[in-house]
């Protein structure tokens, strides 16, 4: 899974970007998709229950679940039409599960603004007009293919030339597709267009030093577009996070009681982005590692046991599963099962968030 950075020039990206990923840039060892490009970087993302979990099980490793964070620079209006690096930016952002945007929400006159004052709201539509126009391209060379097999009778294009349809009125009216809900089978008809407004999306507001929590007017104006837009919304001060993502742990707990902050913002961007993506964690757990493995919500056990590797998918015979509060109650897994208390799950299991699981498989 991975997520997409955007934003306008000078918005705050690079130095978000730069601070998320820089302090797990020396682990990356522990990833398997690591080789990373000069645009990429991973995001771990801190859950709280993996120190809940090594109290109990000590393990030699601790490894978060991670992101892939993809800095994907060069909006310019037009981007559309097709030119150049907006061919590439709008190429980019088809590939990435979820979008965040960086909209500048600080006031600092040494710092230009592209359009000449700060503005949000502005920001954020500057780039959804160059998607929607985007989409609206792409369904407009998808619909006269799609219309001839459905006069062929093709049940398929049916639903996608109804789904087009449907789309094309909604984007016409300036609407993003995410606010669009679609009957399941069109949308599964549609679903390989990579349509980018249907995208999930979640705006950072990069606010003021002094105004962390984000009280701001212009804050308030990005969430109450998000609430009608269907995004999620986090703040952030990006030049206090780069600070704060260089400093040693001691320094950093300094800093961060400073300013009057319980953990670093950058945490909770990660967590917001992890939802954002539809995720959710379920961890394994033993002496070697305690892991968190990102799954979305609605996976199946062997889906998830799948996250691991395909083998365990494949193999699946069943998942013996507890929750950290077994942990806490019993003290151990061994405790766990002597208590009856170690759930036996087969393959139509929906995993639960924060299941630690032991997955049974074939090879
Ligand atoms: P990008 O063009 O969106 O990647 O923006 P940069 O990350 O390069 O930032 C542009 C300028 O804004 C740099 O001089 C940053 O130091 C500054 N900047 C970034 N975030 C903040 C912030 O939260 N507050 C202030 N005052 N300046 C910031």
């Amino acid at each position: 899974m991975e997520a997409g950075i955007v934003g306008l020039p000078n918005v705050g990206k690079s130095t978000l970007f730069n601070a998320l990923t820089c302090s797990v840039a020396a682990q990356s060892a522990n990833y398997p998709f690591c080789t990373i490009e000069p645009n990429e970087g991973i995001v771990s993302v801190p859950d709280p229950r993996l120190s809940r979990i090594t109290k109990y099980i000590v393990p030699q490793k601790i490894i978060p679940a991670a992101l892939k964070l993809v800095d994907i620079a060069g909006i310019v209006k037009g981007a559309a039409e097709g030119e150049g690096l907006g061919n590439k930016f709008l190429s980019h952002i088809r590939q990435v599960d979820a979008i965040m945007q960086v909209v500048r929400c600080f006031e600092d006159p040494d710092v230009t603004h592209v359009a000449g004052n700060v503005d949000p709201i502005a920001d954020i539509d500057t780039i959804e007009t160059e998607l929607v126009l985007a989409d609206m391209q792409t369904l407009e060379n998808a619909l006269p293919k799609a219309q001839r097999s459905a006069r062929g009778g093709d049940k398929e294009a049916i639903l996608r030339v109804a789904a087009i349809e449907k789309c094309n009125a909604h984007l016409e009216s300036e609407q993003p597709l995410r606010t669009l809900v679609l009957p399941e089978t069109e949308a599964l008809a549609i679903s390989s267009y990579g349509l980018m407004t249907a995208k999930p999306i979640l705006y950072v507001a990069n606010v003021d030093e002094t105004d962390l929590e984000g009280k701001h007017e212009l804050v308030d104006r990005v969430r109450e577009h998000a609430a009608k837009t269907g995004a999620g919304v986090a703040c952030v001060c990006a030049k206090l996070e780069a600070e704060i993502a260089e400093l040693d742990e001691e320094d950093r707990a300094e800093m961060l009681s400073d300013v009057g902050l319980e953990e670093p913002s950058l945490n909770v961007i990660a967590r917001e982005t992890y939802k954002t993506l539809g995720l959710q964690s379920f961890f394994t757990a033993g002496e070697t590692e305690v892991r968190a493995w990102p799954v979305p919500v609605g996976a199946t056990g062997p889906q998830a046991a799948g996250v691991i590797h395909s083998d365990f998918e494949r193999g699946f015979i069943r998942a013996e599963i507890y929750q950290v509060d077994d942990l806490e109650q019993y003290k151990s897994e061994k405790e766990i099962r002597a208590a009856g208390k170690l759930r036996i799950e087969g393959k139509a299991y929906v995993m639960q968030d924060g299941d630690i699981c032991h997955f049974l498989f074939n090879v």
